[in-house]
């Protein structure tokens, strides 16, 4: 049993996830990157490997039974990653390789379609740049503004300037689910309703919402939501976008080549049918069926669960490290506002050296900008140190975290 009573029980869940089963340089490796990419548990693992065993085949337009059933898996894959999402209908959700790509897509289809010269985009300071550089390589080209809205000290939006950014021009509010620098949780629901009353579309870059909450597009009432497969336990190179039908049906394609065709003349084209209209070429189908087996094993967790053991581990997390001397955390301090992404300053001792001085005791943990190199730069830092947790992490992995950070401070002291 991996839940009793609503919590996760650390030792079965952790036996889901092989990779964890191993020792780094001598130690029992502490797994602290998931907001970079998630381990795979063996659901995923082997439905992935089931398909290539026994279904390999191109999808679509296949007369013979492997490519049915692959066809059939992929189409099915779909269906379960609609819901996970709550779409309307499985025709709203086309693949792609990941969040970036889903971005990218609704830039160049949407943005080029929709935007002209004067018109906003309004952007937030916590952007991974996944949702920023689309937006201004499609500015560039459209003449369309990019408008931020700035964070308080604790990292969290100031929605008091998102009122004073949104007016007429604004045609969309692009934003965060979640950060995967500092773990804020963004209001999106209410972003979604302000964004509204001026008649602004909302994409949500669910890259780090999705693997911690349950999303549900119709709820937040946005546009667009894009996530990530490997953030959430599915395999690389496989993730989605969400919009809703009407949109997509407007949008034009962007890539062009097989299977997101009708007919072909020599001059001219005409498209297919919703989602496949974006999905041109041969798509990852194992990936989509990953996916599916991630979304399944995580609603097998149940939400409750997996909330109340973030919860735990975040409220750990806080106090644990605060504990450790000159240790300067970032991020919202009340631990509702928040996932278990711990990103912090080490006095003295660069973040690289963290990085390296945990790694020789198997803890692997990230240091960079973590492709927000506005939001660093808003802090005042070059870089940060980031653990970030999921489902397998352990209140005990974190004390081992603030050991070793503590023995980093003795060494550079
Ligand atoms: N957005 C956020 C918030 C992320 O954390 C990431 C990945 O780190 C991305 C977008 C990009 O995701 P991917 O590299 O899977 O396309």
């Amino acid at each position: 049993m991996a839940v009793v009573q609503n919590v996760l029980e650390p030792a079965t869940v952790r036996a889901h996830f092989p990779a964890l089963d191993q020792r780094v340089h001598g130690h029992p490796l502490i797994y602290l990157d998931s907001a970079a990419t998630a381990q795979r548990p063996n659901a995923v693992l082997d439905a992935v490997r089931d398909f290539y065993e026994r279904d390999n085949a191109n999808v679509h337009r296949g007369l013979y039974e492997l490519s049915r059933r692959a066809t059939e898996s992929f189409e099915a894959a779909r269906e379960v990653v609609a819901r996970f999402v709550g779409a309307a209908e499985p025709a709203e959700l086309v693949w792609t390789r990941g969040t970036t790509e889903a971005i990218n897509l609704v830039a160049l289809t949407w943005g080029w379609a929709n935007l002209r010269e004067g018109d906003e985009i309004v952007v937030t300071m916590l952007e991974h740049h996944s949702n920023l550089v689309p937006w201004q390589l499609v500015a560039q080209r459209t003449g369309a503004k990019l408008r931020r809205v700035d964070i308080d000290d604790e990292g969290r939006l100031r929605l008091d300037q998102l009122d004073e950014l949104l007016g007429e021009r604004t045609r969309l509010v692009a934003v965060g689910h979640v950060s995967n620098a500092l773990g804020t949780i963004n209001p999106v629901r209410e972003i979604v309703e302000r964004a509204k009353a001026v008649g602004a579309k909302v994409l949500v870059d669910g890259a780090q919402g999705a693997p911690h909450h349950k999303v549900d597009v119709q709820a937040l009432g946005c546009d667009f939501y894009a996530l990530s497969g490997h953030k959430m336990g599915a395999p690389m190179g496989i993730g989605a976008l969400w919009a809703r039908r009407e949109l997509l049906e407007e949008m034009p394609p962007w890539q062009g080549g097989g299977e997101m065709i009708e007919t072909v003349e020599l001059e001219h084209s005409t498209w297919a049918a919703v989602p496949h209209k974006f999905e041109a070429g041969t798509p990852n189908v194992a990936g989509a069926v990953g996916m599916a087996a991630a979304a399944e094993y995580i609603e097998s967790l149940g939400y409750d669960a997996i909330a109340a053991h973030e919860r735990a581990l975040v409220r750990y997390g806080l106090e644990r490290l605060s504990a450790v001397e000159g240790l300067r955390l970032f991020g919202p301090e009340d631990p509702e506002e928040r996932t278990a992404v711990f990103s912090f300053a080490l006095e003295g001792v660069h973040p690289h050296d963290v990085a390296t001085i945990l790694d020789a005791e198997g803890i692997a943990v990230r240091a960079g900008h973590h492709c927000t190199q506005p939001l660093m730069r808003r802090l005042g830092v070059p870089a940060t140190t980031r653990a970030s947790c999921w489902v397998y992490n352990t209140t005990d992995e974190l004390d081992r975290l603030a050991e070793g950070l503590e023995a980093a401070r003795r060494i550079f002291a």
